[in-house]
């Protein structure tokens, strides 16, 4: 299986406090974790050519990460398109905490992606609503973050296929922060921990959720795609 790791990698650079917590990028931090003797792992970021998901980089990914905030203007139309038509085709995707206003999610979402937020440094406890789905598997209760950015609800996402995760916020907001979707071929996960100033990369069970979300994730069959005029099957 190969993972490729996508991180929009503005903040690291411009930023000393987020270049405090990932050094390497965030990009290098999740693909740390994901790398395993079954899975390889590549990373692409927004200033190399094509954002790094060149035709060829996508044709052998079987799982995307997305990371993006600050620049998601920036992203081509033209690469979201492919990426687009990738998931269709059966590439799984991972989108990660502000990625949530990523042209790649709003495209397959259909809805705004709007949510409430407060960057006020609080506690946040991430409910594992769905305990038998493999994407919670090995994960307890709730997974405690000692500072994570709050979203609240409303979260204009289309109804999920699958619930995963509650996020619960000290200040008194709720959060769907885990949920699954599947379009054509593809299977989608929406994950909400990493805010790029707070290490929540580095907890272990964030991790494992990111890594049981690559395996769900990752294509389970190569059924063409077909559509249009069809020929009768009987006489
Ligand atoms: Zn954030």
């Amino acid at each position: 299986m190969h993972v490729t790791v996508w991180n929009e990698y503005r903040h690291e650079l411009s930023e000393e406090k987020v270049r405090a917590v990932y050094p390497e990028g965030i990009h290098q931090q999740i693909a740390s974790f994901i790398e395993t003797p079954e899975i390889s792992v590549g990373t692409a970021t927004l200033d190399e050519a094509e954002h790094g998901l060149t035709t060829d980089v996508l044709a052998k990914t079987d799982v995307l990460i997305w990371w993006g905030h600050m620049a998601h203007d920036e992203v081509k139309d033209e690469i979201v398109e492919r990426v687009y038509q990738r998931v269709l085709d059966g590439m799984g995707l991972i989108v990660l905490h502000s990625g949530h206003f990523s042209k790649i999610f709003r495209k397959l979402m259909g809805t705004s992606c709007d949510l409430k937020w407060r960057e006020d440094g609080q506690h946040a406890r991430i409910w594992n609503v769905n305990p038998a789905h493999p994407i919670a598997d090995g994960i307890s209760d709730c997974i405690e973050l000692e500072q994570e950015e709050m979203y609240g609800e409303h979260f204009d996402i289309p109804a999920p296929d699958e619930l995963v995760f509650v996020s619960w916020f000290p200040k008194g907001e709720v959060f769907r922060s885990g949920v699954t979707y599947h379009r054509g071929n593809g299977r989608i996960f929406y994950f909400q921990p990493g805010h790029e100033t707070y290490p929540s990369y580095y907890n272990q069970e964030v991790q494992k959720v990111i890594q049981n979300a690559v395996r769900w994730c990752a294509p389970k069959n190569s059924r063409p795609r077909v559509y249009g005029h069809f020929q009768p099957l009987e006489d």
